[in-house]
């Protein structure tokens, strides 16, 4: 038995937390060795009371920053009310929460839901039925294009139509009904699209692959071909939207709309997990009482938490920082290229910074970074994903940038 006094000394250091994880948490991430105890705006303190600059976000779920005050206090006001009815009764949050979502979006309908994959779930079951039941489709020969090197989330559907291996191996088999088309190339969705597709399911910038913008007028051709062939386009906003890129939508840059539309992460103010599917009203609107739903989804905490967060979108605020800022990003970050930096991407605070094949590997950068006050994240090898919160000053941005010049100019 451990006595409350060495359980303490356990967990006094850095080491301790981060051995008291390894032991008891599932190893299916693999952190950098930062214990956070406590954040506001862009910045986070570790337990040793070191700083550092948040250029991850959550993965654009601290768009907002850490605890912004309207967020906290929309938060705090409704802990002080109710925080869940189920969905058995009605509550005072979810209609007003639907509508201004709606409103915002520019859509018809809301479905809420928590988290991000469940969004994605709920919106290819919702596709699935619309097809069978409005397009016409033979019942179970609904098929859904989605694009390689996609992230949509963890469940298994959502990985049977992943393209990567450490997502999906051992984890079959496999939902079926999911065509894989090549990211970007409009002549083949347009081979893979037939009278039985029910949906294009597309992330308008892939994130989670690297901050991925597609060739121009790739997702117009989508639109069209969707269009053309009676299918429902949906665009996954869950990381791009709400004014990551500086719009509402990623989508908006291309001036054309989505059927259906996922949010997810900033959606919930980094507090709450809250996630929705938005869209046409007569695609939303085939689902029935009983058919789809969550304990959770659309809770009167949720609510209220995701009414504060629209209010903040609603200024426009959030959206002209991420724009201004992210000019100013790209082009600090276009000067790196050929120092250590082999490309760059992105649209608006949102940046894919390949890393010179010679040089450090995402982990090795991250962890320099790391010792210099900047946390972000490699994904896939060589790849740094930068997304700050939009609330970050140009001089914290300036200090990350240059933190980075430094760890790529290193060998
Ligand atoms: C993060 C993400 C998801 C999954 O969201 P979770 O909340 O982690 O389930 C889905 N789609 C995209 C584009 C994402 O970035």
């Amino acid at each position: 038995m451990t006595t409350f006094a060495d359980k303490s000394a356990e967990t006094s250091s850095a080491a301790g937390y981060i051995a008291l994880d390894e032991r008891w948490s599932t190893h299916n991430y693999h952190p950098l060795p930062v214990v956070i105890a406590e954040a506001e705006g862009a910045w986070v303190t570790d337990v040793q009371g070191e700083r550092y600059l948040d250029f991850l976000s959550g993965y654009s779920a601290l768009n907002f920053g850490h605890r912004h005050p309207d967020l906290v206090r929309a938060a705090t006001e409704q802990l002080g009310r109710v925080t869940l009815t189920s969905r058995a009764f009605h509550h005072d949050q979810l209609g007003s929460f639907c509508r201004e979502l709606a409103e915002l979006t520019g859509t018809e309908m809301v479905l809420p839901m928590n988290s991000g994959a469940e969004a994605v779930e709920s919106a290819l079951k919702v596709a699935r039925k619309w097809a069978y039941r409005v397009k016409g489709v033979a019942e179970n020969q609904a098929q859904i294009v989605v694009a390689g090197s996609n992230f949509h989330g963890r469940t298994t559907t959502i990985v049977s139509f992943s393209t990567d291996d450490e997502a999906r191996a051992d984890f079959g088999p496999f939902t079926p009904g999911f065509v894989v088309v090549p990211y970007g190339d409009a002549a083949a969705l347009a081979e893979a699209i037939t009278e039985n597709t029910a949906a294009v399911l597309l992330e308008p910038i892939q994130g989670e692959a690297g901050v991925i913008v597609p060739p121009d007028g790739y997702l117009a051709e989508a639109r069209r071909l969707c269009d053309e062939a009676n299918t429902l386009l949906i665009a996954d906003e869950i990381q791009s939207g709400l004014a990551r890129t500086g719009t509402i939508f990623a989508l908006d840059h291309e001036r054309i709309t989505a059927d259906l539309y996922t949010l997810g992460k900033a959606l919930g103010g980094g507090i709450m997990p809250v996630s929705a599917v938005v869209g046409r009203a007569d695609v939303l609107g085939v689902l029935r009482p009983g058919e789809h739903g969550s304990t959770f989804g659309g809770n009167p905490l949720a609510c209220a938490v995701g009414r504060a967060v629209i209010r903040l979108l609603s200024t426009g605020e959030f959206q002209q920082r991420s724009t201004a800022l992210g000019a100013h990003l790209h082009e600090r970050l276009s000067e790196l290229v050929g120092n250590g930096v082999s490309a760059v991407r992105g649209r608006g605070l949102w940046a894919g910074v390949d890393l010179a094949e010679d040089g450090l590997t995402g982990r090795e950068a991250s962890e320099a970074l790391m010792k210099r006050g900047v946390l972000c994240k490699e994904t896939h090898g060589h790849t740094l994903r930068l997304a700050p919160p939009l609330v970050i000053e140009e001089r914290e941005l300036d200090r990350g940038v240059d933190a980075l010049a430094e760890v790529v100019g290193m060998r």
